[in-house]
């Protein structure tokens, strides 16, 4: 790997962690890196309660 291939990944990954997507019902919303920085899971405020009482 050189490194040129390992910076263009960490850029896509950055890129695809922050595109505010919700990992559990791919709608898009702001709160999504909200609760990714303060919960660690991609999820949108209304999944996070969803989570919450019914955990996985
Ligand atoms: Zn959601």
């Amino acid at each position: 790997m050189t490194e040129d291939d390992y910076i263009e990944k960490q850029h896509n990954t950055n890129t695809d962690e922050l595109n505010d997507i919700c990992d559990e019902c791919k709608k898009t919303d702001e709160s999504v890196t909200q609760n990714l920085i303060l919960t660690g899971f991609k999820i949108c405020k209304s999944c996070r309660v969803s989570k919450i009482i019914f955990p996985i």
